[in-house]
């Protein structure tokens, strides 16, 4: 972490949870002390968001996010939520283009493209969610992948103070097998510098960009070293008490 950027820790609880191991969650984030100056966000299920968000209320710097939205408003899209739906249940973040959204879903970069444009307007801040797969980065097409990705988003984004960048390599995801702080700063610097080229340098020096991928207890010190590394989505371990240590890693 380093420019001034605001250092930033999503849980992503994917299809995990139930009200009681929910609730036990949120207890222990109001009752632990939580770094004040990092922004924190939890993505329950849709089901849970609007018991997280009210279990959540008293802490200032935790906020609640959806893990998915549909682009359109209402009507016939049955089993899908709104941008204003996930709102109304007390999301002020929606995370876009995950690595299972892309493959186990099937989301196109235009499809994620155009929720991105449905999250931006209506006021919620998008966690945009790059990363290659394992062949990728084997063949050298780290960067090809992810930039086709990034254009995709920045084609859609207006407002860039509203977009938070998780860089969350594909082979990494629920694998127990994180970035090293060297892979993961180098691909960092290269989107960082992408972002100088292609949207400005004041975008480029005030958007976070965080890593997924494994993150847990004990490595996220390390990553967070890292210059290019302005916080972590985090998968697995946001269910356990650890999440707590990774929050205060930079203290
Ligand atoms: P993981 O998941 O921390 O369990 O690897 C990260 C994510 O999918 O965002």
């Amino acid at each position: 972490m380093s420019g001034g950027r605001q250092f930033f820790v999503g849980g992503n609880f994917k299809m995990n949870g139930n009200t009681k191991s929910l609730s036990a969650i949120a207890e222990r984030l109001s009752s632990s002390d939580l770094d004040d100056t990092v922004e924190v966000v939890v993505a329950p299920p849709a089901s849970y968001l609007a018991l997280l968000s009210a279990k959540l209320s008293a802490k200032e710097n935790v906020n609640v996010s959806a893990q998915n939205v549909h682009e359109a408003e209402k009507g016939a899209f049955t089993g899908e939520i709104s941008c204003s739906m996930a709102q109304d249940c007390g999301a002020r973040y929606a995370i876009l283009g995950h690595s299972e959204r892309r493959h186990v879903f099937g989301e196109s970069n235009e499809q994620i493209g155009t929720k991105t444009k449905s999250v931006l307007a209506a006021g919620l801040v998008v966690i945009a969610c790059i990363g290659e797969k394992a062949e990728d980065r084997k063949s050298g097409n780290t960067m090809n992948v992810c930039v086709e990705q990034l254009t995709a988003f920045k084609e859609n984004i207006n407002d860039w103070s509203k977009v938070v960048i998780a860089y969350e390599p594909v082979w990494a995801i629920g694998t127990g097998e994180v970035a090293t702080p060297e892979i993961a700063q180098e691909t960092h610097s290269q989107i960082r510098t992408w972002l100088s080229e292609n949207v400005g340098s004041e975008v480029a020096a005030s958007t976070r960009i965080i890593y997924g991928g494994s993150v847990n207890g004990k490595n996220c010190k390390d990553l967070s070293l890292q210059p290019d590394i302005d916080g972590f989505l985090v998968g697995g371990a946001s269910l356990k008490p650890e999440f707590v240590d990774i929050i205060n890693c930079t203290r």
